[in-house]
């Protein structure tokens, strides 16, 4: 039973084929690796599962609802969809916190006091409870992803993507933002992680997805493509 399924899904900019009949299949608490060359489209794969792209051919389903026009289903699918950037897009004039409790103010109509007391069981979940009253810019890039990934929980996704979360980061910063997510994987989520680290890859993902210009090449589990270390 597929939390996520994408059927012959095909996308254009302009005259040029990004997305070239790709088919996926995601299970609840599944945690998917999709790996490729820069330009394969990885991103616009992940992008698209919660319209921040169109497609124009195929259907993508998420928990039982297309993703079409249809304004409710679009809400809905992304009510159940996180989304972490390899920018982190935090709101460099709120503190961590305001960060953290804006969306479930905002879209959840949570009370301030429930909103921050939902805001720092997370912020203690990825190991920065002290760090609430700083701004984003104050804070590492590691730290900083880290209140993205807390933000994105605040909304109690079933669903987290992260569109290659540790790409902007000094190396030493790298593991921080690894260990978070797979913690958040050991914890059950649904997962898909455009990324280059191999090492997470091999072992954190139920699957791997090679893309190539704009179609999946190949996809199984990492065992088959990774030899052991
Ligand atoms: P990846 O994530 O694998 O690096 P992307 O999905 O970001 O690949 O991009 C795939 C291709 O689509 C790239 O060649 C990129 O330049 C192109 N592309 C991405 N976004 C746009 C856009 N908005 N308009 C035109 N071309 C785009
Ligand atoms: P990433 O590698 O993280 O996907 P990119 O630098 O490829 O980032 O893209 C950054 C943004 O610019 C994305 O929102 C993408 O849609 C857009 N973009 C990428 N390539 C093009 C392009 N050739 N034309 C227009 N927009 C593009």
């Amino acid at each position: 039973d597929s939390i996520i399924s994408m059927r012959d899904v095909s996308k254009w900019y302009g005259n040029f084929k990004v997305l070239q009949g790709v088919s996926l299949e995601v299970g609840k608490g599944e945690r998917v690796v999709v790996c490729g060359p820069s330009g394969s489209g990885k991103s616009t794969l992940i992008r698209c599962i919660n319209r921040l792209e169109v497609h124009q051919e195929g259907e993508i389903v998420v928990k039982g609802l297309e993703l079409t026009d249809n304004v409710k289903n679009i809400d809905a699918i992304r009510r159940n969809i996180g989304m972490v950037f390899q920018n982190f897009n935090l709101f460099p004039h709120l503190t961590v916190l305001e960060n953290l409790t804006l969306g479930p103010m905002l879209t959840r109509q949570m009370k301030k006091t429930d909103a921050e007391e939902l805001a720092m069981h997370f912020l203690r979940k990825v190991r920065i409870p002290d760090q609430a009253r700083k701004y984003p810019l104050q804070l590492s890039g590691g730290q900083q992803q880290r209140v993205a990934i807390a933000r994105s929980l605040c909304m109690e996704p079933e669903i987290m993507l992260f569109d290659e979360p540790t790409s902007a980061l000094d190396p030493e910063m790298i593991k921080e933002v690894l260990d978070t997510m797979i913690e958040l994987a050991e914890s059950g989520m649904t997962m898909i992680v455009v990324t280059h680290e191999m090492g997470f890859a091999r072992t954190v993902a139920d699957s791997v997805v090679f893309m190539a210009d704009g179609a999946i090449v190949e996809s199984g589990p990492p065992q088959e493509f990774f030899a052991n270390p």
